[in-house]
C-alpha cells in the first residue's frame, strides 16, 4: 500500500493495468476504456468521476487518497464474497482474476447479468439483498410523490418560488425506474443511437426520489432559453437544492437533487437518509 505509485495522464506500467482492473471491477468503466498499461484520456475521465462519486478533489491523478478508496472497495467486495462462500481469495484490494471468477458465479447464482464487475444490482444484492424500500422495481414518475418526502418539500417549495418570478416551471422527471436507466445507459453502447447518460440503473439521484428535472415552459412548449435555466438554478440554490447546472462532468441544466450527504453507492450498499 505505501509504496504505490502517483498514476496520472500518460502514465505507464502494471500499476497503471491494475488501476484499471479495480476501476472496471468497480463498475465504474462507462466509457469502455481498455485495460492495459496506459493510463490513457478515457482512464483519466474514469478516475476524474470516480473522485467526484467518493467526494475526493476531481484531479485525475491518482495518490495516496484515491489509491486507498479504490483497495478499501474492492477489499470490501472480497471480504463479502468470502463470507458468502464465494472464495475470491485473500481480501488484496485487487480485483484479479479470482475476484472476477467469484463475482461471476455470485451473478450467476443471483439471476444477474454475469459481467464479472460490480454493478450498482449487484452491489444491492452483495450488500443490501434484504432492503424493503425496493427502489428497482418502481415506475417513472412525473409527480412529487414519486420522491423522497423532504426532496418533495424542496421541489414544491422550489415550484412556488419560480412561480413568484412568473415563470411557468414543470417537472420533467422525478422518479426514473431503473429499466428506463437502463435502456439510457444502453443507447450508443449496446444499443443503437448517441451515448445520452453515464449512469447505469443506480448510480443516478433519480433512480433513488432523490432528484428531479424541470424545465421552463413559454406557451405551454419547453423553452430552451438559457437564461431561465439558470435564473430557475439560482432560486433551486436559494432553496437548499443541489442544481445540475454546477456539475463538472456532465453539465445538466433541468437537473436537481439533494442527496442527504450520500454517494449513489452508499445508497445502494442500503444506507439511507436519516431523518
Ligand atoms: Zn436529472
Amino acid at each position: 500500500m505505501a509504496n504505490l505509485p502517483t498514476l496520472r495522464l500518460g502514465s505507464q506500467g502494471p500499476y497503471v493495468k491494475r488501476l484499471e482492473m479495480n476501476l472496471n471491477g468497480l463498475g465504474k468503466n462507462y466509457n469502455s476504456f481498455v485495460i492495459d498499461y496506459l493510463f490513457d484520456r478515457k482512464t483519466e475521465d474514469v478516475v476524474k468521476n470516480y473522485q467526484d462519486d467518493i467526494r475526493l478533489p476531481r484531479n485525475g491523478i491518482v495518490g495516496p487518497a484515491t489509491w486507498a478508496s479504490l483497495i478499501d472497495r474492492v477489499k470490501m467486495i472480497q471480504v463479502k464474497l468470502n463470507s458468502l462462500g464465494y472464495n475470491s481469495g485473500t481480501p488484496d484490494g485487487w480485483f484479479g482474476h479470482k475476484t472476477t471468477e467469484a463475482v461471476l458465479r455470485f451473478q450467476r447464482d443471483h439471476a444477474l447479468v454475469q459481467e464479472g464487475v460490480v454493478n450498482p444490482r449487484t452491489r444491492i444484492s452483495l450488500f443490501a439483498p434484504h432492503s424493503a424500500d425496493k427502489f428497482e422495481t418502481r415506475p417513472s414518475s412525473t409527480s412529487l410523490s414519486s420522491l423522497d418526502p423532504y426532496v418533495a418539500s424542496l421541489a414544491s417549495e422550489f415550484l412556488n418560488l419560480t412561480r413568484a418570478h412568473n415563470l411557468d416551471v414543470r417537472i420533467t422527471t422525478g422518479f426514473r425506474s431503473w429499466d428506463e436507466s437502463d435502456r439510457l445507459y444502453a443507447q450508443g453502447r449496446t444499443m443503437p443511437g448517441p451515448i445520452v447518460s453515464n449512469a447505469r440503473a443506480g448510480d443516478s439521484y433519480h433512480n433513488w426520489g432523490l432528484a428531479f428535472d424541470a424545465a421552463p415552459f413559454v406557451n405551454n412548449q419547453i423553452s430552451n432559453d438559457q437564461n431561465l435555466y439558470i435564473l430557475m438554478g439560482h432560486l433551486g440554490g436559494q432553496g437548499g437544492l443541489e442544481w445540475g447546472g454546477t456539475f463538472k462532468a456532465i453539465v445538466d441544466y433541468p437537473h436537481y437533487q439533494y442527496t442527504f450527504g450520500l454517494t449513489t453507492e452508499d445508497l445502494q450498499n442500503g444506507r439511507r437518509p436519516s431523518r
